[in-house]
């Protein structure tokens, strides 16, 4: 089911996109909780949530951590150091239905 997520994609609502290739974008999640927050997304619309996930599957989320880990060393919080999330179902605390991993930093993070 199509989320706002996919509209980003489509650049059906607007974004401040900070990175995209033919597999995922990331952009800057509009209520940041750090300095640095980020969302890697895939483009493909039919993977809810990490439990949808399929073995093959498994490139595009190598792919997508290894996207976190080259924007962190972009941003410049690869060296300080960072936090990836990602949340799945209610009281996983997931919100928005388009599979998405938080790349957060810029701020000692604390606890869980
Ligand atoms: P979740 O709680 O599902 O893990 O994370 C969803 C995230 O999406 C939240 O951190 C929220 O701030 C962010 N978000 C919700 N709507 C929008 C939007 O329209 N644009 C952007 N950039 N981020 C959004």
């Amino acid at each position: 089911m199509a989320t706002l997520f996919g509209k980003i994609v489509r650049r059906e609502i607007p974004a401040d996109i900070v990175y995209e290739d033919d597999q995922v974008l990331a952009f800057r999640d509009i209520n940041p909780q750090a300095p640095q927050h980020i969302l890697i997304i895939p483009k493909r619309e039919d993977i809810p949530t990490l439990d949808d996930a399929k073995d093959s599957d498994g490139p595009l989320l190598g792919h997508r951590l290894l996207t976190a880990q080259k924007l962190a060393r972009e941003l410049g919080i690869a060296e300080s150091g960072y936090r990836l999330i990602m949340n799945c179902r209610e009281e996983g605390g997931q919100t928005v239905y388009h599979l998405h991993l938080h790349l957060l930093g810029g701020r000692q993070m604390l606890g869980f």
